[in-house]
């Protein structure tokens, strides 16, 4: 069985992690090497994750209550969480089917004086041109976020040297996962070293409980290549884990204060080694291979089944696949080897009250229509092929029986 994911680091990574967790060490020395590794220019910033340097880049900006916010319409929901913990309204901006980038012309519709800023997911491993949303940006005044959480791209892609913050994460289901982490690009070093001060404020994460992680994903990855998946979900369970919970780092459950007190910390020495660890020692070809899976696969299967597989660069973080029936595809891939799910951690961002009119149309469509193929370097052609011949006459049934229902018998 090709599981649906598989965990993006090495055994001597988490053995090296491991290590860092009882060895001792200067935990600023860490960071500013972890910094370094991933640009010199003096404005990279790490964090305990994503969701943490949002939360500090928000605090640091203090953008006045009721301010709004125009965002990607497609991302995990604890983004808007966060937005809306600092006072702010999320308003979605719809997307494009073919790259998942917003609609430009929805920015212009939805804007108005109260928009302070605009965050933009770069998705599924694509990733699309920054350069008319810096321009937008730049005629409204507004703060320029970017979310490459899913765009990993190696030493290739840092950010957009003129949005005010790019962000990447090394969370468990990323690509070169550190377990955790964030590693920010920001622009303005004054806001920067406000960032820097906030964080310092933070306790530190404990090295206790960077080493159960460590040695919770090792189990995790151990087993992932030995047993079939409904035993590998059930050990998750038996490990006291929900397996989709696990897969998408979420915590999404935890009550308010408990959220923000687990996002609210500095990360611990073993963490920031493994974060350098995991920038420095990347291989452009791991990724490369990747892609050229995803492309192989895209290519043999009809383009409106693949949304976002026409964004340039692209390294398929995940697959996703446009289907009618997604139990019934997954269900005949199972069958076939090839575990995919339906689930995602991500959803569709709510229109507000106020704007009924902002409903993410697209963005809905394709999260319900979703299903994502398991998709990795280690998975042969030959493989992608197979998937890739199940898959098509299953996609060609559909169409018709959707077409022209009564025609079936
Ligand atoms: C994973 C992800 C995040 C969160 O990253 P963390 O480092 O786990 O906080 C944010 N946005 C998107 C689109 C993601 O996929």
């Amino acid at each position: 069985m090709w599981v649906r994911k598989r965990i993006d680091i090495g055994w001597l990574d988490l053995q090296s992690a491991g290590l860092n967790c009882v060895l001792p060490g200067s935990r600023s020395k860490a960071g500013d090497a972890a910094e370094a590794a991933w640009s010199t220019d003096g404005r990279a910033f790490a964090c305990l994750s994503v969701r943490s340097g949002l939360d500090l880049a928000l605090k640091a900006f203090a953008l006045p209550p009721g301010s709004e916010v125009l965002v990607s319409a497609l991302t995990i929901p604890d983004m808007v969480r966060i937005i809306e913990h600092h006072g702010l309204v999320a308003v979605p901006i719809d997307l494009h089917d073919e790259d998942v980038s917003p609609r430009v012309e929805l920015l212009e519709k939805f804007v108005t004086k109260k928009t302070k800023a605009i965050l933009v997911a770069q998705l599924f491993g694509g990733r699309f041109d920054l350069a008319p949303f810096v321009e937008f940006a730049r005629q409204h005044n507004l703060v320029l976020i970017e979310d490459c959480a899913q765009a990993f791209e190696g030493d290739r892609y840092k950010g957009h040297d003129e949005a005010d913050v790019s962000m990447f994460s090394f969370g468990p289901i990323k690509t070169a996962t550190a377990l955790a982490g964030g590693m920010f690009r920001v622009k303005d070093k004054s806001l920067l070293s406000h960032m820097r001060e906030l964080q310092a404020e933070y306790p530190v994460q404990s090295r206790w409980f960077f080493l159960k992680r460590v040695l919770f994903y090792s189990v995790l990855k151990f087993l992932g290549g030995k047993l079939a998946f409904g035993l590998f979900v059930r050990t998750c369970r038996l490990l006291g884990k929900d397996f989709d919970e696990v897969l998408n780092g979420s915590i999404r459950n935890f009550p308010e204060d408990q959220f923000f007190a687990s996002l609210r910390l500095q990360p611990s020495f073993p963490l920031l080694r493994l974060i350098a660890r995991r920038i420095r020692r990347y291989r452009n070809e791991d990724l490369d291979r990747r892609a050229a899976r995803g492309a192989l696969l895209a290519s043999l299967l009809p383009r409106e089944h693949c949304p976002g597989s026409a964004a340039n660069p692209h390294s398929y973080w995940v697959f996703p696949l446009r289907v009618f029936n997604p139990p019934r595809i997954v269900a005949a891939l199972r069958e076939a080897g090839f575990d995919s799910t339906a689930d995602s951690s991500m959803q569709p961002v709510e229109a507000t009250d106020g704007r009924p009119e902002a409903v993410p149309e697209t963005a809905r469509v394709l999260l319900k229509s979703a299903i994502y193929l398991p998709l990795y370097g280690q998975i042969p052609g030959s493989e992608i092929r197979r998937m890739a011949s199940i898959l098509v006459p299953l996609l060609a049934v559909e169409e018709v029986s959707t077409k022209q229902p009564a025609s079936i018998p």
